[in-house]
């Protein structure tokens, strides 16, 4: 089932409510290899969007939602990953486009566009240690289940699968890229706090997808 606008307010309002009840964790993965904000900076950017919500115009796209979201997280975050994530949220909404649903194929060229984002904007390659080493095994996977036939909610299921196995995978890694970098080795041992807090977003994405499937069905 082609994803709406609905979905994408429903995937924003569970990205903020994971965001929140993750909110320690983050902190404390931010600690052990930054500077101990990430989850507050998420909180804050997050809170700020879903305040956002209620003023969006009724006939609003996926994309212009999208938008919404890059635009506020850009200017309430901060730190490294205010303008990485807005970015993706940005490149995201422009692959969107004016399209009133999102396809699978669609999906793929929005989380495509994301990733390419934060590439764009942090330089960051696989295996720096990053949010990247959470989107792009999710791409690689949607796209993957895309070309498998997947339905939209097993794309975007593909891809939090991926996303949360790529940020496990970042625990023995030394950080090339923002301020964990600094540690060299003593990194080695702690997940990337970008790359899990891109993970809950991701699953966020697919939970309410697929709850809007399930919902459609039964209805
Ligand atoms: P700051 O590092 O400024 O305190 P946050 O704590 O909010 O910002 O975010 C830290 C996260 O940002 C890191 O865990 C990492 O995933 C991500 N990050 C930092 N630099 C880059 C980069 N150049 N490219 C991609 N992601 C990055
Ligand atoms: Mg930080």
């Amino acid at each position: 089932m082609a994803l709406g606008t609905g979905w994408v307010v429903d995937w924003v309002r569970a990205s903020a409510e994971v965001v929140k009840e993750h909110r320690t964790e983050l902190v404390r993965l931010d600690r052990e290899i930054g500077d101990g904000d990430h989850g507050e900076n998420l909180d804050r950017g997050f809170s700020a969007v879903v305040a956002k919500l209620d003023g969006i115009e009724a006939d609003a796209t996926p994309g212009a939602v999208l938008k919404l979201v890059a635009t506020t997280l850009i200017s309430t975050v901060g730190g490294a990953s205010g303008p990485l994530l807005g970015t993706a949220y940005l490149k995201g909404a422009g692959a969107a486009g004016a399209a009133t649903e999102l396809d699978a194929d669609a999906l793929v060229a929005v989380l495509t566009a994301a990733r390419d984002g934060v590439v764009l904007r942090g330089k960051a390659e696989s295996g720096d240690k990053t949010m990247v080493d959470a989107w792009t095994p999710a791409v690689d996977a949607a796209a993957a289940a895309r070309d498998a036939g997947g339905s939209e909610a097993e794309v975007l299921a593909a891809a939090a699968d991926a996303a949360e196995a790529g940020a496990a995978a970042t625990e023995p890694w030394v950080a090339r890229k923002g301020r964990a970098s600094y540690l060299g080795e003593r990194a080695i041992g702690h997940r990337d706090p970008g790359a899990q807090s891109s993970s809950l977003i991701l699953r966020a994405a697919a939970d309410t997808a697929a709850a809007q499937t399930a919902a459609a069905t039964e209805g």
